[in-house]
Parts: C-alpha cells; sequence; structure tokens
C-alpha cells in the first residue's frame, strides 16, 4: 500500500529528536531502521504526521563495558551486534540472537534500540534481554532514566517509554565467567520471526551444583517473560537430565500462551518447553 503524506525531519542530536517530538505534539514518530515503522506505514496501521530520522545522530552505535555491564548504543545494527567483539565474547547468546533477526537486508539497517522500543511480543532480543536484566537508558526533556526491561513491554506495541523520549542505549548484565549461554529460536517459516525464541545462561559451582540460571522466552506469549519458576527449579541442584526435563516442564508457568492462526495455544506450550529442555541440556549437559 501506498502510505499517507507525512512530513520528513532528520535529528543530528538526541537533544534535538526530543526538541522535534516535543513541538510535534504527540503527532511525530521516532524513525531509526524503519524495519518494524515502515511496514506499518505503508499499511496505514500508523500515521504519523512527522517522521524524525534518528538514523544518523553519531555517538549511538557500538559496545562498551561499563562497572560489569555490556551497553550497547540504540542505533547499533542487529549485523553490528552479531558481529561485535564484546559481545560476542561476553554475551555471545546476545551475538546468536541478533544473527538470526530476519534477513541480512534487516540485520543491516535494523537496530537493538528501535527492535526493543518497539515491543514486539514476536522480536529476537527480548528472551536475552529479560535473562540478563537489561536496562534502557531512555532520554526526554527531563533528562536520562534507566528503565529495566522487566515491565518496560506492557502489551503488544505498548510500552514504558515516556512522552518525548528516546531509547539512547541498552545495557546488559555480564554473567560470572564460569557459565555458559545459548539463545535457541524456532523459526517461523514464512517471515523468519520466532514462533519461540529462549535464551539461557547458566553455570555449576565446584561443587557441581546450579549457582546460576536465567530463562528468558520470547514469541510464544504477548510479552516476552522470565521463566522464574525453571530457574527455582534448578538452582542449588546437580544438574541431571531427569531435573532439567522436569524444570523445562514449567516453562510456560511465568507466561500467557497466546493463540494466531499459526500456532494454537497448546502447540506454543509444548514448543516453549521443548526449546527450554534443550536450552539447558546444551549449556548444563553439552
Ligand atoms: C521481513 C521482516 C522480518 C523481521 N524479522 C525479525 C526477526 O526475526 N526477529 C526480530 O526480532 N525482528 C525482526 N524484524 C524486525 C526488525 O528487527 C526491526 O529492525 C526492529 O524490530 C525495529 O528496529 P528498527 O531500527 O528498524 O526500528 P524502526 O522500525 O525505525 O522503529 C520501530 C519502532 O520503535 C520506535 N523507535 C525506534 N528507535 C527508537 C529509539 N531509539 N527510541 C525510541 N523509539 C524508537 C519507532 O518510533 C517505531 O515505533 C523483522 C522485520 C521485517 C520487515
Amino acid at each position: 500500500m501506498i502510505p499517507a503524506q507525512m512530513n520528513y525531519v532528520r535529528a543530528e542530536s538526541v537533544e534535538e529528536a526530543v526538541s522535534l517530538l516535543q513541538e510535534s505534539n504527540g503527532e511525530g514518530t521516532i524513525l531509526a531502521g524503519g524495519h518494524s515503522l515502515l511496514p506499518l506505514i505503508k499499511f496505514r496501521i500508523t500515521e504519523p504526521e512527522t517522521l524524525i530520522d534518528i538514523s544518523r545522530i553519531p555517538n549511538l552505535s557500538g559496545a562498551r563495558i561499563e562497572d560489569d555491564r555490556l551497553i550497547i548504543g540504540a542505533l547499533t545494527t542487529h549485523y553490528d551486534v552479531s558481529t561485535n567483539k564484546l559481545v560476542k565474547e561476553h554475551i555471545p547468546a546476545l551475538a546468536k540472537s541478533a544473527s538470526v533477526i530476519g534477513d541480512l537486508q534487516i540485520r543491516n539497517r535494523g537496530t537493538i534500540g528501535g527492535n526493543i522500543a518497539h515491543g514486539d511480543p514476536v522480536a529476537d532480543y527480548p528472551a536475552i534481554a529479560l535473562a540478563l536484566n537489561a536496562e534502557l537508558a531512555i532520554q526526554n526533556e527531563d533528562g536520562v532514566e534507566a528503565t529495566p526491561i522487566d515491565g518496560f513491554v506492557l502489551g503488544p506495541l505498548i510500552t514504558m517509554i515516556p512522552e518525548n523520549g528516546i531509547v539512547t542505549e541498552v545495557s546488559f548484565e555480564i554473567p560470572p565467567t564460569h557459565t555458559k549461554q545459548t539463545y535457541l529460536k524456532f523459526f517461523h517459516p514464512a517471515t523468519a520471526y520466532p514462533v519461540v525464541g529462549v535464551a539461557a545462561v547458566a553455570g555449576v559451582n565446584d561443587a557441581g551444583e546450579i549457582d546460576y540460571v536465567r530463562v528468558g522466552v520470547t514469541g510464544v506469549s504477548d510479552v516476552a517473560y522470565r521463566a522464574l519458576e525453571v530457574e527455582e527449579a534448578l538452582a542449588n541442584k546437580q544438574p541431571t537430565e531427569e531435573l532439567i526435563k522436569a524444570a523445562a516442564q514449567l516453562a510456560t508457568e511465568d507466561g500467557d500462551m497466546g493463540e494466531d492462526l499459526f500456532a494454537s495455544e497448546e502447540y506454543r506450550d509444548h514448543l516453549t518447553k521443548v526449546y527450554v529442555e534443550r536450552a539447558l541440556k546444551e549449556i548444563l549437559l553439552g
């Protein structure tokens, strides 16, 4: 479809983008990579009066480490997240999540900030973001605020971004060095979005007990979630096939399985348990 007429402005700084948003009185929309927004505009699901392009604002890309957290600029593309040396070294499951998003064109243009800000229940990043207590730095006219990812998405495409807010960075907890991590995704055959995506990070101490375990699940529920019941079932136990299988049966306790034309609630429930079990076996027994 042909989009409705709109104005286009390119912001040179975050401050300028914030003031353009203020001036637009709620009629302006931020444009980053455009790979989620432009399809909505083409279908006229959203009709912004003004597009405020932030894609060329300097210093909003790349990764750095500060106080045991890995911080990634909001405009870092999925391709750059997947190939960044720091990301691959410290949070390989994040690099893997980025590497399986869409196709090459999408990974070359789409951004981590745009992906998370969009609040799409079938996005890949939220699984690892929840597992590693990600925080978003969000800037508006009142300053910069750190917002935890847990609770940031309220429902499909509904987030806690405040008025005139722009996500400038996403930071992740760096897990202890003895842990292993993975991201497993069951691809939707038509769209390549995850039907289910599971991020798992876990480690075993010298006594052979699981002393760190985090599991995030995306794709199957209206809002991605952390599988706390699974984590509890594994904590301080020796990892065995039986234990992991039993724990994985709790993988949907913290979510609310959705249903659509492609997958029934029962199917999503089953798939989530299978993928959580596989992910945990890979990192704890593999
Ligand atoms: C065919 C196709 C397949 C895809 N497959 C996948 C997939 O498998 N997995 C997956 O996770 N995603 C997938 N995507 C989505 C893709 O990852 C997008 O790039 C991403 O969701 C949005 O990032 P963007 O930079 O393109 O944001 P945009 O499309 O520019 O913006 C998305 C929304 O976020 C807002 N926004 C953007 N940046 C910011 C910011 N910094 N601060 C505040 N608000 C902001 C915009 O106003 C808009 O509402 C796919 C997209 C397409 C078209």
